[in-house]
């Protein structure tokens, strides 16, 4: 079946009912079904057949345009992060190298991907039904050719927070069951309207923001640049869900106090969805105060897409991701499996492995990687710890490489921390780390960036905080002051960027 049927009959019946609805816009310019279908079936004409392409993933609607005509000609496309670096772009390139580039008429490339061929996603918006209409007809009707499941559909590569990217083959089949299980946990319709303001070369922005709708045949509206008064208009204009990351809801929690019309906005709001690291519990805590309204948490990664979320009739709770989504098997282990922890006893701690429709295939050219990220008995091993609540919802702890500190005999996670130091008025932004300690194996370090740098809180204070909220194990033994902690383009805390590293 095809992955876009809204699409897909709109390219069949140009005057059905399903043709002149909405699907894409960014800014002032827009695309209904039948103008996008329009716009895509020549470049997937043009693209048919070339062994990969690379997609230049400006936040623009010819990225979308060019990532659904390589999904119609069944061209795994790669998107490129175009604030990336030159060595970071060399290596995505030369690892899966694409035959061309898209990119959108003007943009300019950088050298890194100088030898690549380029076609320009060429989308005139107000004139795309005459082209449509006086172009050549296309030998092959994309929009209606359907591709195995197993078909690579992206290579996404990873955030690269914790070692350099590896490129996730992710098939079609895992682009369509996580968009059908999170369309059936957050009862997703293509009457919903989505506010998006996220970058699309990640499978947040891209397979979750822009994917989603369209696979529903629902819309989305991207806001360019995220801007807490872009999603105020956007959700008092009739838009039904929001996507974010923690920054965001972070800088709506900071904007709330003084913005009545956001928090009128975001009460109207169906869903606001929160994912890709964790959501401080202070911002969620903040958000529900001011709206009424609490934040569903989702976890996912480039390799499994989405694995949890909590039910649109369900209740988030600060601090967790949820329950594993329809068709995901989740369980926490120890020791690779030998011991399972699923004690569902919110204590102990496990690493999270996931099996199901929604994982990738491999890394690509990395045997050794995929090898190393499978269990025998075919589960992926995340790297992320957790806890189970007795209910089943998971409470991340965070990564086993970087946010899990062996203290005194204690296993300690660096988030919860985090959330207690977050819930200082001195702190504005937290990171927690484990050192080397010739007694305790690793001792606890806080990261801070103080709200008022002229008068930041004393390490002193800050332990006994921590002691007085955690246990007098958890407290910092150290504290480092900073202007600004080390963020990712999606702004995640990029630890290992930390200075002591
Ligand atoms: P790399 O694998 O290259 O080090 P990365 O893991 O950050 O980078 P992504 O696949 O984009 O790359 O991110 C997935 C990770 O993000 C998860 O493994 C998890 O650690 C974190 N994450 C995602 N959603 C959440 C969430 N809701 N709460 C906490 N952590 C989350
Ligand atoms: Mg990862």
């Amino acid at each position: 079946s095809p992955l876009f049927p809204a699409l897909t009959e709109a390219s069949a019946d140009p005057d059905g009912p399903g043709a002149h609805r909405p699907a894409l816009r960014f800014g002032d310019r827009s695309l209904t079904y039948r103008d996008l279908a329009a716009a895509a079936a020549p470049l997937a004409e043009r693209v048919a057949g070339a062994g990969r392409i690379a997609v230049w993933a400006t936040p623009t609607l010819e990225t979308a345009v060019a990532v659904v005509a390589a999904l119609l000609a069944g061209v795994p496309a790669v998107p490129l992060n175009p604030k990336s670096g030159e060595s970071e772009l060399g290596h995505i390139v030369s690892d899966s190298t694409p035959s061309l580039v898209l990119a959108a008429p003007g943009d300019r490339l950088p050298a890194a991907l100088g030898e690549l061929e380029r076609v320009d996603v060429d989308i005139d918006v107000h004139d795309v039904d005459v082209r449509a209409a006086g172009a050549p007809h296309p030998t092959t009707d994309h929009a209606t050719t359907d591709h195995a499941p197993e078909t690579p559909a992206l290579i996404v590569y990873t955030s690269g927070t914790t070692g350099p990217p590896k490129g996730a083959v992710i098939p079609r089949r895992a682009v369509a069951t996580t968009l059908d299980a999170l369309a059936d946990a957050w009862q997703w319709t293509g009457d919903d309207v989505l506010v998006h303001g996220l970058p699309l070369f990640h499978v947040h922005g891209l397979i979750l923001g822009i994917l989603g709708p369209l696979r529903r045949g629902g819309s989305v509206r991207h806001l360019g640049r995220f801007e807490t008064a872009g999603v105020a208009r956007e959700l008092s204009e009739g838009a039904t869900m929001l996507f974010g990351v923690p920054t965001m809801y972070h800088r709506i929690a900071e904007a709330l106090p003084d913005d009545p019309a956001l928090a009128k906005a975001l009460a109207r709001a169906r869903l606001l969805v929160s994912g890709s690291a964790a959501l401080p519990v202070h911002d969620h805590e903040r958000i529900a105060a001011a709206t009424g309204r609490r934040v569903i948490e989702r976890y996912g990664m480039t390799e499994t897409l989405m694995n949890t979320s909590v039910r649109a009739d369900g209740e988030p709770r600060a601090g967790t991701v949820g329950v594993p989504l329809p068709g995901v098997e989740l369980r926490l282990t120890e020791e690779d499996g030998v011991t399972a922890v699923d004690a569902f006893d919110g204590e102990s701690v496990g690493e999270i492995q996931v099996r199901g429709p929604n994982l990738f295939t491999e890394y690509l050219n990395r045997p050794d990687a995929t090898a190393e990220a499978f269990t025998a008995d075919g589960w992926f091993r995340t790297g992320d710890m957790a806890v189970r609540d007795p209910d089943g919802y998971v409470r991340i702890v965070g990564r086993k490489a970087t946010d899990l500190i062996k203290s005194g005999g204690y296993k300690i996670g660096a988030g919860e921390i985090e959330n207690a130091l977050l819930e200082h008025p001195g702190v504005r932004e937290a990171a927690v780390t484990g050192e080397p300690d010739a007694d305790l194996g690793e001792r606890i370090v806080a990261w801070i960036v103080p709200a008022a740098p002229q008068s930041p809180p004393s390490a002193e204070e800050l332990a006994d905080h921590v002691a007085r909220r955690l246990a007098p194990h958890k407290r910092p033994r150290a504290v480092r002051y900073l202007d600004s902690l080390p963020r990712n383009d999606m702004g995640k805390i990029m630890k290992r960027a930390l200075p002591h590293d």
